[in-house]
């Protein structure tokens, strides 16, 4: 009887034994053929070629949080009278829209900015193309600005992450697209409409060659979500997910008018950061123009011959004996050599910049250990370069609120998988094990008993919040960012800042002769007394 059971049983699992299809996938893993196909012809995906859409947007400048603290977004800006039109064909989408001028750098569309220390906007209306490899943009009327060419390579990525975009690009030799499925579960908070946990297929493509990018196509086929991973300076491998929902029909294909885009983690539980700044574009655009393709706008012969941006270039200036600045770029450091070590007032940009800097550093005081990095506010034009001053092995001094944010999202062993850097390729112990921070709260003191150099928080403040500066008292000049910029006209957005600093001046009771601030060239102290009076009221 027991021999006849079991081979009864054999018999029976031989019977429930699946088909081995022809081509085998891993465990979890599916044929992402179908599903990029089904995806295709949800939308109708084939009979787009090129689309323009219209409505209002907002644009989230990623990194000029007023405080790195759970939960707190990045500012908004409107950006009304938007249009918008991309031809996966041709590689091209030209933006327009308005938006207040006054705080943001003419070049920032939404997103990563700020990188190439460009001037301010002055006129409402902005226009941002991109063309193959090359983007620029054009304040108002005014000449068009290359977009150095990282960005201008994520410009162009941007193109593909949308549902017709995605579908257009997993066709693309390199592709390679791969699939998984999962269970999509509840979300929680205000999206969270979903009743049952659904299934859903993810499929990753190579997008530049370069590029992951994950689709999640819902059980309706439809593409839902789209996120990919660029490099950001400050905090490396950076998401960026577009959400599209509410799909008309256009043309003969179905296109999304609600959007809305992520630019960092929209992480509720702080699982991957400290600071979940995440909203970074979105809007409705319900006026849809399907398949109404211009000639691409050419590239200007301005852009194309453009150099890319030289992070390495150090200009120095001396201040005063063993105070020098460090410019050439679009954002100064300071340095102030002590007896046995040197002081850097402000690690902005890139790590490009920082070793640049450390290197100047090191001619202008040899054998001098770089043992203090003052880094005045978290914004991140002004911290890009801050992980290289672990790796040269200097305390970074940052205001104490700012502490957890720069622990934990910037000053971090994370792998950086887009674009590594010195400090995720060579890390120290130190970072673990070391003296890696001076946190202040009311001003702080680095001497050596010859020279002296106070560090202050600034307060009030409404630019952000826990900002430094520092002061040397013997030579009266006061290293500042932000509060006073010297690289163009006073405008009335930066009035509040500048009094700021008047305050905090008269509070210590400063006797300051030159201001040396981090966006443009040390000035008198006559110069920020005469731009209080003459900025205007109103931009
Ligand atoms: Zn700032
Ligand atoms: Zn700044």
């Amino acid at each position: 009887m027991a021999r006849r059971f079991s081979f009864g049983v054999v018999v029976a699992l031989l019977a429930l034994a699946v088909q081995t299809p022809a081509q085998q996938w891993p465990a979890g893993f599916v044929d992402p053929a179908p599903v990029l196909a089904a995806a295709s012809k949800a939308i109708s995906e084939a009979n787009l070629r090129c689309v323009t859409f219209s409505g209002t947007g907002y644009s989230g400048p990623v990194g000029q949080t007023f405080e790195n603290a759970p939960n707190i977004d990045w500012p908004r800006s409107e950006m009304a009278n938007y249009t918008r039109t991309i031809n996966w064909e041709t590689g091209t989408s030209k933006e327009t829209f308005d938006r207040k001028p006054g705080n943001n750098p003419a070049s920032w569309k939404y997103g990563i900015g700020w990188v190439g220390g460009t001037p301010t906007q002055k006129e409402p209306r902005q226009t941002h193309i991109v063309n193959g490899q090359y983007a620029w943009h054009m304040d108002g009327n005014g000449p068009p600005v290359p977009v150095p060419p990282e960005l201008a390579e994520i410009y162009q990525l941007d193109i593909w992450l949308t549902p017709h975009g995605f579908l257009k690009a997993a066709r693309k030799p390199g592709a390679n697209p791969r699939a998984v499925w999962r269970w999509e579960q509840l979300e929680k908070g205000r999206d969270g409409n979903v009743v049952a946990p659904e299934k859903v297929h993810v499929v990753a493509i190579i997008v530049l060659g370069k590029y992951r990018v994950d689709a999640t196509i819902n059980s309706q086929n439809i593409i839902t979500r789209i996120k990919t991973t660029v490099n950001e300076p400050v905090l490396g491998d950076f998401n960026i997910e577009h959400e599209s929902t509410n799909f008309i029909d256009a043309g003969n294909s179905k296109w999304p008018i609600a959007w809305h885009s992520h630019h960092g983690w929209d992480d509720n539980w702080q699982f991957y950061s400290e600071s979940t700044g995440h909203n970074g574009y979105g809007g409705k655009f319900p006026t849809v123009q399907a398949n109404v393709c211009d000639d691409p706008v050419p590239v200007p012969e301005s852009v194309k011959q453009a150099a890319p941006p030289n992070y390495g270039r150090v200009d120095v200036e001396k201040l005063a004996n063993g105070v020098y600045l460090l410019g050439g770029g679009p954002a100064n450091s300071y340095m102030i050599e002590f007896r046995d070590f040197v002081a850097v007032f402000e690690a902005p940009l890139n790590e490009e910049r920082s070793l640049a800097v450390m290197e100047t550093v090191a001619k202008l005081a040899p054998n001098k250990p770089i043992r203090w990095l003052i880094t005045s506010h978290p914004h991140f034009d002004h911290i890009g370069g801050i992980r290289t001053y672990n790796h040269i092995g200097a305390t970074v001094v940052a205001h104490y609120i700012n502490l957890k944010f720069l622990n934990r999202d910037v000053l971090t062993y994370k792998p950086r998988t887009i674009k590594p850097d010195i400090l995720a390729l060579w890390p120290p112990t130190e970072v673990a094990e070391g003296y890696n921070y001076e946190a202040v709260q009311e001003n702080f003191v680095i001497t050596d008993n010859s020279r002296i150099l106070r560090v202050y928080y600034v307060q009030p403040l409404r630019h952000v919040a826990g900002m430094l500066m520092a002061y040397l008292p013997a030579e009266r000049i006061a290293f500042e960012a932000d509060l006073f910029d010297t690289h163009e006209p006073p405008r009335a957005a930066q009035l509040p800042s500048m009094q700021s600093f008047l305050t905090q001046v008269q509070r210590m009771k400063l006797d300051v002769a030159t201001v040396a601030p981090v966006h443009g060239k040390p000035v008198p102290w006559s110069t920020f007394m005469e731009a209080m009076k003459a900025v205007p009221k109103t931009d």
